[in-house]
């Protein structure tokens, strides 16, 4: 589905498919350059990990192993709970892997501080993260980001796997949602 579809519930259009996919290579070919002769495993962060990691997996030029986990987040509504609570875990024994979780979104950022601790508790040999997008303003708690495509306003934003209520997801760019869809 296009932004145009939807023009009716979006505020502004963020990024293009183009400008998506750009990125994607983009960070493809740093994380190719850090993990030369690897194979590291990637986890993605169910459901808005979806996107990210089809497009990111096939671009890159390496071997890799791909899993999934899913962790509770917002719900159906906007806001951050901070509740962490694992919905659906790994298949992958971790011991001695080269992890990289695969996220559509930094918001707060509770999610992936929780989710970092949590990998490196089961042996990882080490854990990084890349994610299309991260909220500068909406951080409250550092989490170091390895690769990050854009960095985005503080606004609630959909599409490219991204939800309000599980709409929206199947976008091919990312816009920020009007507010009287959610009012
Ligand atoms: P955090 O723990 O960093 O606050 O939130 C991470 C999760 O919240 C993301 O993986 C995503 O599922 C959800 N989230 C955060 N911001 C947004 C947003 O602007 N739009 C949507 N659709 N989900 C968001």
């Amino acid at each position: 589905m296009e932004l145009s579809d939807v023009a009716a519930d979006l505020t502004e259009v963020l990024l293009t498919e183009k400008q998506i996919s750009d990125k994607i290579a983009e960070l493809s070919r740093l994380i190719e350059r850090d993990y030369e002769g690897e194979r590291p495993l990637l986890v993605g962060v169910l459901k808005g990990a979806v996107m990210v990691m089809a497009d990111l997996a096939r671009e890159l030029k390496l071997h890799i192993d791909m899993d999934w986990m899913a962790v509770s987040s917002y719900g159906a509504g906007t806001q951050s709970s901070g509740v962490v609570r694992i919905l659906k875990d790994l298949d992958s024994d971790l011991h001695g892997r080269k992890v990289l979780i695969v996220e559509d979104i930094i918001d707060s950022g509770l999610t992936l501080s929780w989710l970092v601790k949590n990998l490196r508790a089961r042996g990882a040999d080490s854990v990084e993260i890349c994610a299309l997008l991260r909220k500068p303003e909406a951080a409250k708690v550092q989490v170091d980001v390895k690769y990050v495509g854009f960095d985005i306003p503080n606004a609630f934003v959909v599409g490219y796997g991204l939800d309000y209520a599980e709409k929206y997801r199947n976008l091919r760019g990312v816009g920020i949602l009007a507010p009287h869809v959610y009012a």
